[in-house]
């Protein structure tokens, strides 16, 4: 459970033209995470009627130190949550609600096999929900037998990959980047079918992941998991975060539309 918090951004710094790094301070003593959750944050920001925009940010860094934490933050357009915490100023403090989320290491099924791998595949901005999870405390046994997968337009798209390559150290096995058409393209889904016996079923096949962590687009993780779970792995092995293209918002609003 969480009640709202404030957060002081106690530094900032952009990464190419569309990331910004933010980190926050937060001095609650009764405040933790668990790397792999995300929070919330109020922006105030009115979008229509009596709501205004709340958004979610998963944490960047680890949870060794929870008063401390980082956020990366990619402009979505003229959004305003995202265009919010990229104009927030240093010194400035932010109310936000959390620790949210199950994409965690923790509350393992009871039949999962110590010796077996781990797969961590984010696609776009998912990384960041990848990065804070294999870098907390509970994913530390896991650490040897992991392997990462970051499918991402290019290098210019968020944090780039020397950033992840950085944050990733002692952290997994192996690190992999496939580069993938940009979310706005209708290639996306065509590369999908194109590329899934070439790349990403070798790429399962050679991780044979026990245990699966899939974040990012929607659309992309849940042909992933399928793909999985044709390949006769349990779903509760297979854990999701959509940050976006969320399949169950885009059934419902596609059966409104029909
Ligand atoms: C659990 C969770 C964790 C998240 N963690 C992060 C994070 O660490 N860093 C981060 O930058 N964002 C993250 N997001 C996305 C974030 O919450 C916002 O959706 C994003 O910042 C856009 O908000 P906005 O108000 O600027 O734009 P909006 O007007 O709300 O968004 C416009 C559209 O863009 C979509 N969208 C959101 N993100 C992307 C993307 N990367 N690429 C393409 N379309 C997108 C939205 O779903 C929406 O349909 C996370 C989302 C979730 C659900």
């Amino acid at each position: 459970m969480s009640s709202p918090r404030t957060a002081r951004l106690v530094s900032a710094h952009d990464i190419g033209t569309h990331t910004r790094v933010l980190e926050f301070a937060v001095e609650a003593k009764d405040w933790e995470f668990t790397g792999g959750q995300y929070s919330i944050v109020h922006t105030g920001i009115s979008i229509g009627g009596d709501k205004t925009a709340k958004r979610a940010y998963s944490f960047l860094s680890g949870d060794r130190d929870c008063n401390r934490f980082q956020i990366a933050v990619r402009r979505i357009g003229d959004g305003p949550g995202s265009n919010f915490m990229h104009g927030l100023a240093v010194g400035a403090d932010l109310p936000f609600s959390g620790p949210w989320g199950k994409f965690v290491a923790e509350e393992l099924p009871t039949d999962f096999p110590r010796s077996g791998s781990t797969l961590v595949l984010a696609t776009d901005t998912g990384i960041t929900a990848a990065l804070g999870l294999v870098n907390s405390q509970k994913f530390l046994p896991f650490a040897a037998r992991t392997d990462v997968v970051w499918l991402t337009e290019s290098d210019e798209y968020f944090l780039s990959e020397g950033f992840v390559r950085a944050r990733l150290l002692h952290c997994c096995r192996s690190f992999r980047v496939v580069h993938i058409p940009s979310v706005e393209s209708s290639l996306r889904n065509i590369w999908f079918d194109d590329q899934q016996e070439t790349i990403l079923t070798p790429l399962l096949m050679e991780a044979a992941p026990s245990l699966s962590f899939l974040s990012g687009d929607g659309l992309l993780l849940a042909r992933i998991r399928q793909t999985l779970l044709d390949r006769g792995h349990a779903d509760p092995t297979i854990r999701v975060e959509t940050f976006f293209n969320h399949p169950v918002r885009k059934a419902a609003a596609n059966a409104v539309v029909t």
